[in-house]
């Protein structure tokens, strides 16, 4: 009897286990348009918890790549709608223009999401943004509960975020490379890259607009896999919205933190689940242009020490519109800030360079965007798991890159562009953001600049304010790859370098005829003249040194001879009008040397070896070999 109780008692379990079993096949059985059903999300039931439910795995590709992964009925259209929307269902044909619609926004409004019927009715949005051209409307002109959005939009993202809605997710670029690009780059031969996104508390639209490009613009083979790495956003519809709209994309695979890991964890934490023998790293703002991948893989087959970023093009914060820089420019380090800057090329590398296609050597690259071969990431060590929320990485991955026997090249013809905010969106949630550039920064110092380290804690007061922590690793791991010292690294690849006091000359100017005054920058500002002013002795704006080049400088600005003026500018490697040469106590430029007049500014006369022309420094050292100078070239 009690064995007949307990068979009743499992078939009747075994009943409940069977249709709850159904229930959720059902949940998930994609629809008639090819996508799975996601639940319907009410109050009670957040999207916030629901992100907590394991994302569908949508990495298991069917074997296709990614852009022929249609189906047949849907060859040259693509579909932006939801079927739960059908007065909105718009099928756009392939080559399609941009079409912003409410289908492509997750099934709860994102904030401050634009009410598309009353946009346009007002403006027309239609093709906005098509080709990468720039998209403005007059707010003026919003009725005020748009305005509120608008203006909500900026303030949280730091960038005209209700316009970035306006232009659709998806839509064309101009291919905009130079003359030969597309002959000299195939996609034959090239190994496959997994793409790395870390994003946290992204904008929506700007997030899906960079996926869709990697999916329009790039040779479906050469991607083995996306990996969006979600670094602790707290916002709801980077959740399972996201995992929903991506789910269309089988290359694409969101891992997410559990908590903040900032970037450089972050970054690390999504290359444990790429599998492809090159690794690309991208921002989450970026947008890929027609032929963007194949040069940047290219060099990495000769050469898998060589690291490559891409010309990065700005995308107008205001109207994403997407310019090309005027001039390739390389990318360097400033010291004693250890901050990354952009710079005309060198005289040595214009005259290296045959051609304005071939690719351009840095000093130091930005560090957001480049591809790198697996085998060389893994000697590196990848980033440094001891950096914190962001900066630095990009300093370290480039002296490492150098010093261990890589370079960094960006190879032109490569265009991505990227959204160069004011402030980033993450800012309210990753509190210290500047502490942990600074201690980020004391730690490349500690781990790779040998001597050169001083330079870097002159200026921070002896690191008392930024601790690097404990280096002991990362140190192993550079005795361990054998790499070459800071040294090497500044005579080889960055000779150009002006850092403060380790000038050719440097140290206070002193003029024969006015022993007690010393030349005085006074200011950083461009077009302003410098004057004599009682010696200090604190350094600061009376601190000059003259560089490897010739320029002399003060302040982080040149002195720059024009006329028979001289002025402050702004130090750019390419102007001859920045360059000097120090000889016999006189500072001269073609037979017109430096001197003080009456009203003890500085002008150019020419040279008679007066008094008042004659200038002495405190250091010398010898001028490093490697340098051409802009006569030399
Ligand atoms: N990021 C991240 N975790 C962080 C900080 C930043 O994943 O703690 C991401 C961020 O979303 C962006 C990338 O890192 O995709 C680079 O940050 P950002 O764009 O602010 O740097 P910038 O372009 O200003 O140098
Ligand atoms: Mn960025």
């Amino acid at each position: 009897m009690l064995l007949r109780m307990r068979h009743l008692y499992v078939f009747f379990l075994s009943l409940v286990i069977l249709w709850m079993g159904l229930v959720c096949i059902f949940l998930s059985w994609p629809n008639s348009e090819g996508r799975r059903i996601w639940p319907r999300i009410t109050t009670g039931h957040t999207l916030r918890e629901a992100r907590a439910v394991i994302p569908p795995d949508i990495t298991k590709d069917d074997g296709n790549d990614m852009k022929t992964r249609q189906r047949s009925d849907e060859k040259d259209v693509y579909f932006l709608h939801q079927p739960d929307r059908p007065d909105e269902v718009v099928s756009v044909k392939k080559g399609f223009a941009s079409v912003a619609l409410r289908g492509d926004w997750p099934p709860e409004p994102i904030p401050n999401e634009p009410d598309f019927a009353v946009v346009r009715s007002l403006f027309n949005i239609t093709n906005a943004g098509d080709g990468g051209l720039g998209f403005g409307i007059d707010p003026q002109k919003l009725p005020p509960e748009e305005q509120k959005k608008y203006n909500n939009a900026l303030d949280v993202h730091a960038m005209n975020e209700y316009v970035s809605n306006l232009i659709g997710v998806r839509r064309r670029l101009r291919d905009v490379r130079m003359e030969g690009c597309a002959e000299r780059y195939s996609s034959a031969g090239l190994p496959q890259t997994s793409i790395i996104i870390c994003f946290v508390n992204e904008a929506w639209s700007t997030l899906l607009r960079l996926v869709h490009s990697i999916h329009d613009n790039t040779p479906p083979h050469l991607v083995k896999e996306v990996i969006l790495v979600d670094d602790g956003s707290s916002w709801d519809f980077l959740g399972r919205p996201l995992d929903v709209y991506m789910a269309r994309f089988p290359k694409v695979r969101i891992v997410r933190a559990k908590s903040g890991l900032g970037l450089m964890v972050a970054r690390m934490y999504g290359y444990k689940y790429t599998t492809a023998p090159t690794i690309t790293f991208l921002d989450s703002h970026c947008e890929c242009l027609p032929g963007w991948l194949e040069p940047l893989l290219m060099p990495l087959v000769a050469d898998p020490r060589v690291v490559t970023t891409p010309s990065i093009d700005a995308i107008d914060q205001n109207n994403y519109g997407i310019t090309a820089g005027p001039e390739v420019m390389v990318g360097v380090v400033e010291f004693p800030s250890l901050t990354f800057n952009w710079r005309n090329p060198p005289p040595r590398e214009r005259r290296r360079r045959t051609s304005n296609i071939e690719p351009i050597r840095n000093p130091a690259m930005a560090g957001g965007l480049f591809s790198i071969t697996r085998e060389y990431f893994d000697l590196l060590g990848g980033f440094d798991p001891g950096m914190k929320v962001w900066g630095g990485e990009n300093i370290e991955m480039s002296f490492k890159i150098w010093m261990c026997g890589g370079r960094i090249e960006t190879p032109v013809c490569s265009r991505v562009g990227h959204v160069f905010h004011k402030h980033a969106s993450y800012s309210k949630i990753r509190q210290g953001a500047q502490e942990a550039g600074e201690a980020n920064n004391a730690r490349v110092a500690e781990v790779w600049m040998d001597d050169y380290k001083k330079y870097y804690y002159d200026e921070k007061k002896n690191g008392q304010f930024y601790k690097p922590g404990d280096v002991s690793e990362r140190r192993r791991l550079r005795e361990r790859i054998g790499c070459k010292p800071f040294s090497w690294y500044i005579e080889n690849v960055y000779p150009e370098v002006a850092i403060p006091s380790d000038g050719v000359y440097s140290g206070e100017l002193r003029n024969m005829a006015t022993p007690n005054m010393c030349l005085d920058m006074m200011t950083s500002e461009e077009g302003k003249q410098p004057a004599m002013y009682l010696c200090h002795g604190q350094g600061h704006a009376q601190m000059f040194d003259m560089t490897d080049l010739g320029e002399i400088v003060s302040l982080g600005c040149c002195l720059r001879h024009r006329g028979g003026n001289v002025y402050v500018a702004k130090c750019t490697w390419s102007s001859e009008s920045h360059i000097w040469e120090y000889k016999d106590k006189l500072i001269s430029r073609h037979n017109n040397c430096l001197t003080v007049n009456a009203t003890q500014h500085v002008v150019m006369e020419e040279c008679s070896g007066k008094k008042s022309q004659q200038w002495t420094w405190n250091y010398h050292r010898p001028r490093r070999k490697n340098v051409l100078r802009i006569e030399e070239m």
